[in-house]
């Protein structure tokens, strides 16, 4: 176990009386976790598996004002949400960095009647979506952000000059439309250095992964999901932050009025990420966004030097880890080859999926795109009262958790102290807008290759510093492999220093290792050595982390053991 982790079990231990419980660490328990624990309240986060493991690691990786959300009338969730991808620019423009789109367009006037009646509440269904409509949405998304525009207008081009400039785009295309969004390149890493600043700022306040809460008579107890401990805790309100889960923790939690229905209905979506240079090259830079055959919105979108397409929308009855099955990888392949006809985009490109479970708002809409992304927030009366926290998105997760903060904040009759709304995150405080100075400062005080410096400020922002001056201080910091830009002494930091507690943690959310297609059967092995020396495991759990990653790679991101293998065997073959 780290040191780190067995310092939160202790504190706990000492002192089990919290002013707030949060249930779930995804983005929304986290964001909240922070808003309270910032208003001098002791708070507790309990998350039963890793940070940011659920729904929060299976987003699309857009932080956006939700253009398509002005077809619903939903213009206050739009302005929210442009406010707080604004606040995210600022706050972690080492993760969050503004992404030019591109909307290829196939007529001119279609969709009008059925845009103006999706926003009457008269139709559910989509329609395919052309310049007039289009032009209508674009220019209504400049106007909200008149007053403090931190990214260029759109701009509208007809057929000839979109295909010069992506030339592998369907020809069949009459305009395209550009407008500026943002996207974020390791939403799972960006929750986790929430929680490490969190704690520096509120020591008092505990965040533990693999640990759940439990009801124990009229009080509570925290059960390490480690080695199985049960601690004595008590609070005054629990938030109830288990998205896709909300429904069956909150009767456990609560034991109070039974609810006709459910809190949450959940949709799940699937995303892919190809290694197709082609396709990487045809996109220039820009995430295309367009409609499928059947009036689902799709993206493709350069990210990390891959290419990440998706989702999916589907219902789903119940919460659950969940993969992109077969047909959504058709899918979603299919509506990349109808709108990049010329490229032979194909499924052995495709080096990882990912998937999870929209914690949408209970509703009857026929499509389920048409389901509101607002958030809503519950009060449900139980032992303790416990404030729910229902739908949103990722990207705006600081609203949700400010207004549940406050609904917290009347119940215990205590007073806001601080806004968050232009608090720096993890490595965006004092991140230069000149990254290239940045990663030049690196290699020359750490003497480092620029390579990695490049990715260390990538993956760590101003944070990278850290990182190094602890590598320099060991033996190990050398690279995974001889293409790889992680090194053992950074695993041993994971570990240390970001709740690292399984293999898993650092392959699939602390490094883009698994995402990027980059694991290798060796890299398995050595981050797990590495991570063994840290943290102290026998052979025997050394042996079961490995089994268990591999297992889950398979199920549920398409990564089966043979395909590492090949890339362990690749690369001996490049570097012999
Ligand atoms: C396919 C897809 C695409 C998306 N794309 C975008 C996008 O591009 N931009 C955007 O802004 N948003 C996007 N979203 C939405 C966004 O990802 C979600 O709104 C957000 O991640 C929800 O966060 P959450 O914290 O509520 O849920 P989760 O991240 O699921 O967190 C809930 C946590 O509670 C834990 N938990 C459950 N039960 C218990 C218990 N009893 N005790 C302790 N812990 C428990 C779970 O393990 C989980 O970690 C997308 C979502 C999906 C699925």
């Amino acid at each position: 176990m780290s040191a780190q982790r067995d310092e939160n079990l202790e504190l706990i231990r000492r002192d089990g009386a919290f002013d707030v419980v949060v249930v779930g660490g995804g983005i929304n328990g986290i964001g909240v976790f922070r808003e309270l624990a910032l208003q001098n309240l002791r708070v507790l986060l309990v998350e039963r598996n890793d940070f940011c493991s659920g729904c929060s690691a299976a987003p699309s990786r857009m932080i956006h004002g939700g253009l398509r959300y002005l077809e619903n009338g939903e213009f206050g969730l739009v302005r929210e949400s442009l406010r707080e991808r604004d606040a995210l620019l600022t706050n972690a423009p080492h993760m969050v960095r503004p992404l030019p789109t591109t909307i290829p367009i196939w007529s001119v006037f279609s969709g009008l009647l059925n845009g103006a009646a999706g926003f009457l509440g008269l139709s559910s269904k989509p329609s395919s979506r052309g310049a007039l409509p289009i032009k209508i949405g674009l220019s209504l998304y400049d106007w909200t952000t008149r007053k403090k525009r931190l990214l260029p207008k759109h701009s509208f081009r007809g057929a000839r000059e979109t295909l010069r400039r992506w030339p592998q785009l369907s020809p069949r295309l009459l305009f395209s439309a550009t407008y500026y969004d943002a996207w974020i390149s390791y939403p799972e890493r960006l929750g986790v250095e929430m929680v490490i600043d969190t704690k520096r700022l509120a020591p008092e306040s505990v965040a533990l992964n693999y640990a759940q809460v439990e009801r124990a008579g009229d009080g509570f107890v925290v059960v390490d999901g480690q080695s199985g401990d049960k601690i004595e805790v008590s609070t005054k309100v629990i938030v109830n932050a288990t998205g896709a889960w909300l429904d069956e923790s909150l009767d456990s939690l609560a034991a109070g009025e039974k609810r006709n229905e459910p809190f949450v209905s959940g949709t799940k979506g699937s995303h892919l990420i190809l290694d197709c240079p082609p396709l990487l090259e045809a996109l220039g830079g820009h995430m295309i966004f367009f409609e499928n055959a059947d009036g689902r919105v799709c993206i493709v979108f350069p990210y990390l030097g891959k290419v990440l397409a998706g989702s999916t929308d589907i219902r789903v009855k119940a919460a659950a880890r969940v993969r992109c099955e077969p047909e959504e990888q058709d899918y979603i392949l299919d509506a990349l080859r109808r709108v990049f006809p010329g490229i032979g985009i194909a499924a052995d490109q495709v080096v990882f999926s990912y998937s999870g479970i929209r914690p949408l708002p209970t509703s009857d809409q026929e499509f389920t795109g048409r389901i509101t992304r607002s958030h809503f927030i519950h009060r449900v009366d139980g032992v303790v009262p416990q404030f729910c926290m229902v739908g949103g998105k990722w990207t705006t997760f600081r609203a949700l958790a400010e207004q549940t903060a406050d609904a917290v904040l009347a119940e215990l009759g205590c007073d806001r102290v601080r806004d968050t709304l232009a608090l720096p995150i993890g490595g965006g405080d004092g991140f230069s807008d000149v990254v290239d100075e940045f990663e030049a400062e690196l290699v020359e005080r750490y003497g480092i290759d620029p390579r990695r410096a490049a990715y260390l400020a990538d993956a760590y922002g101003t944070r990278a510093e850290d990182v190094l001056r602890f590598c320099q201080q060991r033996d190990d910091d050398r690279p995974l492999d001889d293409t790889s830009r992680t090194t053992e002494a950074e695993i041993a930091f994971l570990a240390a220093n970001e709740f690292a507690v399984s293999l898993e943690d650092v392959l699939l959310r602390r490094t883009p290792l698994s995402i990027r297609g980059d694991v290798s059967a060796d890299i398995v092995v050595r981050t797990a050595e590495a991570m063994a020396g840290e943290l102290g495991w026998s052979d025997e759990r050394k042996e079961r982390e490995i089994a268990s990653f591999l297992r889950n790679l398979e199920n549920y991101h398409g990564v089966p053991k043979d395909m590492l293998d090949r890339r362990s065997r690749e690369r001996s073959l490049t570097c012999a």
